[in-house]
Protein backbone atom coordinates (compact mmCIF):
# COMPACT_ATOMS: atom_id res chain seq x y z
CA UNK A 1 0.00 0.00 0.00
CA UNK A 2 1.03 3.23 -1.21
CA UNK A 3 0.17 4.77 2.08
CA UNK A 4 1.63 2.27 4.22
CA UNK A 5 5.28 2.62 3.03
CA UNK A 6 4.66 6.67 3.27
CA UNK A 7 3.70 6.67 7.08
CA UNK A 8 6.98 4.18 7.70
CA UNK A 9 9.20 6.53 5.97
CA UNK A 10 7.57 9.30 7.89
CA UNK A 11 8.07 7.48 10.89
CA UNK A 12 11.39 6.45 10.27
CA UNK A 13 12.58 9.66 9.43
CA UNK A 14 11.10 11.69 12.91
CA UNK A 15 12.60 8.69 14.74
CA UNK A 16 15.84 9.51 13.79
CA UNK A 17 15.45 13.06 14.29
CA UNK A 18 14.13 11.84 18.11
CA UNK A 19 16.88 10.05 18.61
CA UNK A 20 19.59 13.24 17.49
CA UNK A 21 17.63 14.92 19.80
CA UNK A 22 17.35 13.03 22.54
CA UNK A 23 13.64 13.28 22.90
CA UNK A 24 11.78 10.56 23.83
CA UNK A 25 8.33 11.49 23.29
CA UNK A 26 6.05 12.92 19.88
CA UNK A 27 2.84 14.91 19.98
CA UNK A 28 2.65 16.31 16.64
CA UNK A 29 3.80 15.75 12.84
CA UNK A 30 3.33 18.18 10.72
CA UNK A 31 3.59 16.51 6.72
CA UNK A 32 3.29 18.83 3.37
CA UNK A 33 1.27 16.54 0.90
CA UNK A 34 1.25 18.15 -2.69
CA UNK A 35 -1.95 17.85 -4.33
CA UNK A 36 -0.35 15.26 -7.21
CA UNK A 37 1.28 13.12 -4.32
CA UNK A 38 -1.04 10.83 -4.84
CA UNK A 39 -1.61 10.49 -1.39
CA UNK A 40 -5.05 9.83 0.76
CA UNK A 41 -5.29 12.08 3.44
CA UNK A 42 -7.22 9.36 5.75
CA UNK A 43 -5.51 6.44 4.43
CA UNK A 44 -2.61 7.84 5.28
CA UNK A 45 -4.01 8.82 8.82
CA UNK A 46 -4.76 5.40 9.45
CA UNK A 47 -1.57 3.98 8.04
CA UNK A 48 0.34 6.71 10.00
CA UNK A 49 -1.29 5.79 13.52
CA UNK A 50 -0.40 1.54 12.72
CA UNK A 51 3.45 2.93 12.07
CA UNK A 52 3.49 4.91 15.08
CA UNK A 53 2.63 1.56 17.55
CA UNK A 54 5.54 0.91 19.73
CA UNK A 55 7.97 4.23 18.84
CA UNK A 56 8.42 7.47 20.27
CA UNK A 57 5.66 8.45 17.84
CA UNK A 58 2.79 6.37 19.39
CA UNK A 59 -0.23 8.28 20.06
CA UNK A 60 1.06 11.51 18.04
CA UNK A 61 -1.69 13.63 15.72
CA UNK A 62 -0.83 13.86 11.96
CA UNK A 63 -1.73 16.82 10.66
CA UNK A 64 -1.31 17.45 6.60
CA UNK A 65 -1.15 20.78 4.98
CA UNK A 66 -2.12 20.03 1.44
CA UNK A 67 -0.18 22.28 -1.34
CA UNK A 68 -1.91 23.17 -4.28
CA UNK A 69 -0.21 21.72 -7.63
CA UNK A 70 0.23 24.69 -9.91
CA UNK A 71 2.64 24.93 -13.29
CA UNK A 72 4.14 27.76 -15.18
CA UNK A 73 4.19 28.04 -19.33
CA UNK A 74 7.73 29.34 -20.27
CA UNK A 75 6.42 30.23 -23.60
CA UNK A 76 3.97 32.98 -22.32
CA UNK A 77 4.72 33.19 -18.43
CA UNK A 78 1.27 32.48 -17.59
CA UNK A 79 0.96 30.90 -14.08
CA UNK A 80 -2.70 28.40 -12.80
CA UNK A 81 -3.21 25.68 -10.89
CA UNK A 82 -3.60 22.39 -12.47
CA UNK A 83 -6.06 20.50 -10.15
CA UNK A 84 -6.80 17.16 -10.29
CA UNK A 85 -6.14 15.24 -12.49
CA UNK A 86 -3.74 17.82 -13.60
CA UNK A 87 -4.47 20.10 -16.64
CA UNK A 88 -1.17 20.81 -17.81
CA UNK A 89 -1.70 22.59 -21.14
CA UNK A 90 -1.47 26.43 -20.34
CA UNK A 91 -5.20 27.74 -20.52
CA UNK A 92 -4.11 31.42 -21.90
CA UNK A 93 -1.63 30.18 -24.60
CA UNK A 94 -2.75 26.60 -25.33
CA UNK A 95 0.69 25.43 -25.16
CA UNK A 96 1.84 22.17 -23.19
CA UNK A 97 5.17 21.67 -23.88
CA UNK A 98 6.66 24.07 -22.15
CA UNK A 99 4.92 23.66 -18.74
CA UNK A 100 6.97 23.51 -15.77
CA UNK A 101 5.37 21.87 -12.55
CA UNK A 102 6.11 24.63 -9.78
CA UNK A 103 4.15 22.75 -6.93
CA UNK A 104 2.03 19.99 -6.18
CA UNK A 105 4.73 16.86 -5.57
CA UNK A 106 5.55 18.02 -2.25
CA UNK A 107 6.01 15.40 0.40
CA UNK A 108 7.77 15.29 3.54
CA UNK A 109 7.38 16.52 6.99
CA UNK A 110 7.69 20.23 7.91
CA UNK A 111 7.86 20.18 11.44
CA UNK A 112 7.50 18.25 14.54
CA UNK A 113 6.13 18.69 18.07
CA UNK A 114 8.33 16.78 20.71
CA UNK A 115 6.23 16.41 23.95
CA UNK A 116 9.17 16.78 26.46
CA UNK A 117 11.28 19.62 24.99
CA UNK A 118 11.81 21.69 27.60
CA UNK A 119 14.42 24.17 25.81
CA UNK A 120 12.09 24.46 22.31
CA UNK A 121 12.46 21.47 20.03
CA UNK A 122 15.84 20.36 18.62
CA UNK A 123 16.31 20.73 15.40
CA UNK A 124 13.84 19.79 12.97
CA UNK A 125 14.49 16.40 10.66
CA UNK A 126 15.72 16.69 7.41
CA UNK A 127 13.52 18.59 5.04
CA UNK A 128 14.18 15.95 1.94
CA UNK A 129 11.23 14.94 0.85
CA UNK A 130 9.98 10.99 1.83
CA UNK A 131 11.27 8.49 -0.42
CA UNK A 132 9.61 5.36 -0.68
CA UNK A 133 12.30 2.95 -1.12
CA UNK A 134 13.68 4.31 2.12
ZN1 LIG B 1 1.19 29.86 -22.10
Amino acid sequence: MHEMSIAMAVVGQVEEAARAGAASAVSRVELQVGELAGVVPDALAFCFELACAGTVLEGAELVTRSVTARARCGACAGEWPVGMPPDLCCPACGRATEVELLSGRELRVLNVTWEDAEDGPPAVPCREPISEEA
